[in-house]
């Protein structure tokens, strides 16, 4: 299949998920076992084929960008446990030059990070011009982990008179804020919320329990987390209600089927770097001088 074509069949699978304008986003209307026209059994095939030939045109696209070294993409990953971040980050980007590309983890802040603001460790590892950064969780944990659990808050040190009920509101301002000066300077933000339901999230734990190669991936404070589900539901909701922009965008994409995360994620990353002007440096007259001599000379001797 052409580029062309692949791209045009990414922005197709890419839209129903995509979030720009936060106001009516309501969680419940994303189904976490949602496969479109994809049936499970018949089209898996299918849609493997299109993770594919979704990665190859990514190559393609992740090659112009930097060689262009102009615009830096930020993709960030967030997920409840288990919802498959690691695996979509792995099989989305396989075919991608590593060198154009930079991954971090964020974990529990260390000491060193908690004697900062919150954006401070993030601000650190943004991607370099040309380059694509993931994100594998955000200082949206800021507004989620944090959130749900407000022991969290207390220990990053923050004077107490400016701990008042409007944090999280002046959160979503400065992550608001904080993304518009991102694009403003060529850095394209992208969000992904990796939706899966609490009933496979359970399946997925007994596996890693069961299955003596997936125990070392078992934490018991991950299972722990289930019982403030409904609370992280809620603050998920409010962070794309409040966080969903044209210009950063959250896709929120349903998780209980893996080969179907993977081909939303591939479509749309393949769209945001489709409506870049990604074009390989034209090479002007002094440069075709410049080759010309070098061949001459190299011929020479
Ligand atoms: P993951 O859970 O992302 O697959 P992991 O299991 O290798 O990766 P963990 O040691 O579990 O890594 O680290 C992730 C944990 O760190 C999550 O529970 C997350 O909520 C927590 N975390 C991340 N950022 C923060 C933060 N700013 N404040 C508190 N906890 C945070
Ligand atoms: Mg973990």
């Amino acid at each position: 299949m052409k580029t062309k074509q692949i791209i045009k069949r990414a922005r197709k699978l890419a839209k129903p998920f995509r979030v720009s304008k936060g106001k009516d986003f309501r969680l419940k209307d994303v189904d976490p076992n949602d496969t479109l026209e994809f049936t499970k059994e018949q089209d898996k095939p299918r849609a493997k084929e299109a993770l594919t030939s979704g990665i190859l045109a990514l190559a393609e696209l992740q090659d112009k960008l930097y060689a262009q070294d102009k615009w830096a993409v930020l993709l960030m990953f967030q997920a409840m446990d288990a919802a498959g971040k690691d695996g979509a980050i792995e099989h989305v980007m396989s075919g991608v030059n590593p060198q154009g590309c930079q991954v971090y983890s964020f974990k529990s802040p260390s000491a060193e990070d908690l004697d900062h603001d919150y954006l401070w460790r993030c601000m650190r590892c943004m991607p370099n011009r040309g380059h694509i950064g993931i994100f594998n969780r955000s200082y949206y944990e800021e507004v989620l982990v944090v959130r749900v659990h407000p022991e969290f808050l207390k220990k990053q040190k923050l004077p107490p008179k400016l701990m008042d009920k409007n944090i999280w509101e002046d959160r979503f301002e400065d992550i608001r804020n904080f993304e518009e000066y991102l694009t403003r300077n060529g850095v394209i933000v992208r969000k992904f919320f990796l939706h899966v339901s609490k009933k496979e999230q359970k399946r997925r734990f007994l596996e890693r329990i069961n299955d003596p190669l997936k125990n070392w991936k078992f934490s018991s404070n991950d299972a722990a987390e289930r019982d403030y589900w409904d609370n992280y539901m809620d603050a998920y909701e409010e962070m794309i209600q409040e966080t969903a922009t044209k210009d950063a965008p959250w896709y929120v994409v349903p998780a209980d089927n893996k080969w179907f995360t993977r081909v939303v994620v591939a479509a749309a990353v393949i769209e945001t770097l489709a409506d870049l002007d990604l074009a390989y440096p034209e090479v002007g007259e002094d440069k075709l001088k410049e080759l010309a001599a070098a061949r001459k000379k190299l011929l020479s001797k």
